[in-house]
């Protein structure tokens, strides 16, 4: 199943699995747990291996299952046998997944900084150990910035977003730029996002550090860029909620 399909299913339960490797659209389920995928746009439990509570796989010597529930602690994982297997031990044919409740509290940034390394040893480290737990801290190179569309080429860009599915955030997303400001950065477009907002565009104009209230998108890809961070045209962002259940 690809990544789409699956968030289609997925989202007719309010529920997101949350995984977006770039190769989102193409990429099936069973390939990211073969490849160990890592999703981008994402801090916290970005890697699948986060995600997957079991796994199903045909071997050459037959059916083989990873055990689900209870939960085990002892010797290593079986899980992580077909993790990163690349499709040498088996192939695999189904998998429990964690999925949590799709987010309707969303706060996103993008600022700006003069110098990559500056605001990645600085904005970026201080964000991540604040402790503030982002759904994205990203930093984007003048170069990748431009070619995305995401900025005219010449700054670094900090993609920052906050996400949850039972409390506004709002908050957080001002003390993560007050954090990336003190750095240097300047924020260069600021929304924010909840569950009693109504339909129209997003915030994207500059803000001067101001938060805009604007509306969560009711398309089939809410979490994606541009739902996220306005001047990204069309590419896939995504970010963590708080709870999680499992499905598969
Ligand atoms: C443009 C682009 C962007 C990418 N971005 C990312 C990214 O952001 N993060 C990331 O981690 N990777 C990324 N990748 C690499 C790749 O897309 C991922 O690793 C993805 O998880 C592969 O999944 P797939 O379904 O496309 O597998 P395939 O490419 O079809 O296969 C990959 C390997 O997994 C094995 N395999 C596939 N399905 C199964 C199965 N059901 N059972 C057993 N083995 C299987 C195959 O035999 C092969 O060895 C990217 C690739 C491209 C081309």
């Amino acid at each position: 199943m690809r990544g789409p399909n699956l968030e289609d299913q997925l989202r007719e339960h309010d529920l997101t699995l949350r995984h977006y490797p770039q190769s989102f659209e193409y990429a099936t389920l069973g390939g990211w747990i073969a490849t160990r995928a890592g999703g981008h746009f994402a801090t916290g439990e970005t890697h699948i291996d986060d995600l997957v509570e079991s796994v199903s796989a045909i071997t050459p010597a037959g059916q083989w299952q990873s055990r689900r529930l209870p939960g085990s602690g002892a010797g290593p994982s079986p899980d992580r046998m077909l993790l990163g297997s690349e499709g040498i031990l088996g192939v695999i044919t189904e998998a429990w997944m964690k999925v949590r409740p799709r987010p309707v509290f969303k706060a996103t940034a993008v600022v700006e900084f003069d110098d990559f390394a500056t605001a990645a040893t600085g904005a970026v480290r201080l964000i991540v150990q604040s402790r503030l737990g982002p759904s994205n801290c990203r930093l984007i190179d003048p170069l990748e910035a431009g070619t995305m569309g995401a900025g005219d080429g010449s700054a670094t860009l900090l993609l920052l977003g906050f996400e949850s599915a039972d409390v506004p955030v709002g908050g957080l997303l001002d003390q993560a730029i007050a954090i990336a400001a003190d750095q240097g950065g300047r924020v260069t477009s600021q929304s924010v996002k909840g569950p009693d907002s109504e339909g129209g565009e997003e915030a994207a104009a500059p803000t001067n550090g101001r938060t805009h209230f604007s509306s969560p998108r009711t398309s089939a890809t809410p979490s994606s860029p541009a739902a996220c961070f306005p001047r990204l045209s069309r590419r896939r962002s995504p970010g963590t909620g708080s709870r999680s259940s499992t499905g598969r």
